[in-house]
């Protein structure tokens, strides 16, 4: 194990924190995945440095819902608790945004730092494994006003938050052939849904006969806007000049993968995300199960990867590479030390 630079458990340093030196585990992206890794290995005694930009992609919502023990937490105190956690066993979190990555020269031998990290503030920083964490960004339909809504009253996952409209009138926004399907799952928490065609297709005859049988109402034509009163969404303008009152709306997003310059570098890319049909849901960049990558002591965890993966399964993510890293440094320490007994004891 080669010891991190400066003292650790500190509280949060800001940007002038220097990164120098090698350390045994760097987790980009502190969101629950890559604290979760960082907690793992922290407690294994095993020098952690978190890199984070500090936008966990549930940031807008008021609370996670559906994590067993913190139900309806806010997400920035969920991962202000994390970092804590960290922190006390010795990690550390730093603000900053890594940009690059690379491998080093020598990495295959025993004990040495494998990859080099870069910021965009210029620090580097060394590591003899990488943990890579740093999630995906919604893109959302091209209509005013939404981005202003989003994770407030323009939802996307029924789990996440359909409790907590489901007394309202909630409006899913088709852009896709999945608009219908989406519609009638939200049934299952609102009884007042309205299917919002917009760019979608029209449902099939089987999917509209559904759709009346679970009293969806249809409706036709583009949306162009979003009414909102007090802070709270009303309703949603058609580009006929209609209105459709709504107190939440629901939409898919396109994910798009973030970190990209760290793992380019590494030689891996961002690959299409398929969903139910073949629909494309966005990009991630593919793993193996376990979060382990073709590149060796590179591993991958949470939405990222899996971008689908609310906040529990980010989180065992996060746990599982950081053990693999773990145990990947123990057997390395060990081959480490074969290599110098046999220097020093020759057979
Ligand atoms: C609006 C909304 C609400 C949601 N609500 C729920 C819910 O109620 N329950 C639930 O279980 N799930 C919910 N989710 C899903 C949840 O957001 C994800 O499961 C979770 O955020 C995934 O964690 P992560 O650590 O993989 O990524 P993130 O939480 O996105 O964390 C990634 C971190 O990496 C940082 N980062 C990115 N690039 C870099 C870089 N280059 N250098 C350094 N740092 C970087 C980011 O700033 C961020 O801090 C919701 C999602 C959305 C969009």
């Amino acid at each position: 194990m080669v010891a991190a630079a400066g003292a650790a458990g500190a509280g949060r340093p800001g940007a002038d924190v220097d990164l120098g030196g090698t350390y045994d585990v760097v987790v980009v992206g502190g969101g629950v995945a890559g604290l979760a890794a960082a907690l793992t290995s922290a407690r294994a005694l095993r020098s952690t440095l978190v890199v984070d930009a500090g936008q966990p992609r549930n940031a807008p919502a008021h609370g996670v819902h559906g994590f067993l023990g913190r139900e309806g937490v806010p997400p920035l105190e969920l991962v202000a608790t994390g970092r804590a956690e960290v922190e006390a066993y010795g990690g550390r979190v730093v603000a900053g945004t890594a940009v690059s990555a690379r491998r080093l020269d020598g990495a295959e031998l025993p004990g040495a730092a494998r990859f080099e990290v870069a910021l965009e503030d210029g620090r580097t920083v060394r590591a003899r494994r990488l943990v890579v964490t740093t999630g995906v960004g919604d893109d959302l339909p091209d209509v005013p006003g939404l981005a202003e809504r989003w994770g407030l009253d323009l939802l996307h996952c029924p789990f996440c938050h359909g409790r907590e409209v489901a007394d309202e009138v909630v409006g899913v926004l088709s852009t896709s052939a999945h608009g219908a399907e989406q519609a009638l799952m939200w049934r299952g928490w609102s009884d007042r849904v309205v299917y919002l065609q917009h760019t979608g297709p029209a449902p099939s005859e089987e999917l509209a006969e559904r759709l009346a049988a679970r009293d969806v109402e249809w409706v036709e034509g583009q949306v162009v806007g979003t009414e909102v009163d007090d802070d709270r969404l009303t309703g949603v303008r058609l580009a006929d000049g209609r209105v459709v009152r709504l107190g939440a709306l629901v939409t898919m997003t396109q994910v798009v993968v973030r970190g990209g310059g760290v793992l380019e570098g590494l030689g891996l890319r961002p690959e299409p995300l398929l969903g139910p049909g073949g629909l494309v849901l966005g990009e991630h960049v593919p793993a193996d199960p376990t979060g382990a990558t073709a590149v060796p002591g590179l591993y991958l965890a949470g939405n990222v990867t899996a971008p689908m993966a609310p906040v529990p399964l980010a989180a065992s993510g996060g746990m599982m590479v950081g053990s693999l890293a773990v145990r990947d440094l123990v057997a390395d320490d060990t081959d480490a030390a074969v290599a110098a007994r046999r220097e020093r004891v020759p057979a």
